[in-house]
């Protein structure tokens, strides 16, 4: 699917594999590793990564920070914090948009042209998969309605098979938007 300038798809697999100038990570707020995606990431990229992460002090929720990809083929890596989710009314759905512009802004910054996003806080931190979807779609829409020369090519990428098809409405609805 198309967003002017930018080629949107959603990728059923692992990210890890993905070659984009950049994949996100859903991190946690010590940005040293963890289980999921995060774990993957750096298994995948190997122990360089940890010592990087180290000298960023940490991320908050809603923020991202770069460090470079290592053994991974993506150049970088953009480390968000989802929120856990807690019932909806902690202002949870404004840190997941947050996560996502976030992101782009740091990908924008670095004059990358693709990247890749898994589908952050849905899995230990327990985002709803549908809700998630809906946010994650129209906070990527929004971002390159208004800037619509910035990026090549944005993947969502879910681990499963229902997922993706969440994940495939949702892009179908925000674009509808
Ligand atoms: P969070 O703590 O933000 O919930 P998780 O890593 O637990 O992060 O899960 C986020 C999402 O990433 C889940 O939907 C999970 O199924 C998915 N996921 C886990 N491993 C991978 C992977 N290697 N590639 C892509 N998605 C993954």
């Amino acid at each position: 699917m198309q967003s002017g300038a930018t080629c949107l798809e959603v990728v059923n697999g692992d990210i890890t594999g993905l070659d984009y100038d950049a994949i996100v990570n859903a991190a946690n707020s010590s940005l040293l590793g963890g289980g999921g995606v995060d774990g993957a990431i750096h298994r995948a990229a190997g122990p360089d990564l940890v010592h990087e992460c180290r000298l960023l002090g940490g991320c908050k929720t809603g923020q991202a920070k770069i460090t470079k990809g290592y053994r991974l083929k993506a150049r970088y890596i953009i480390h968000t914090v989802g929120p856990v989710w807690r019932g909806g009314d902690f202002g949870e759905p404004e840190l997941l948009a947050s996560c996502y512009r976030s992101s782009l802004n740091v990908a924008r910054g670095h004059q990358l042209e693709s990247m890749a996003f898994p589908a952050i806080s849905t899995g230990i931190y327990g985002f709803p998969m549908p809700a998630a979807a809906a946010v994650a779609t129209r906070t990527v829409i929004e971002f390159l309605v208004a800037q619509p020369e910035i990026f090549r090519k944005i993947a969502f990428v879910c681990f499963d098979v229902g997922a993706s098809a969440i994940f495939q409405q949702a892009l179908s609805e925000a674009l509808r938007m």
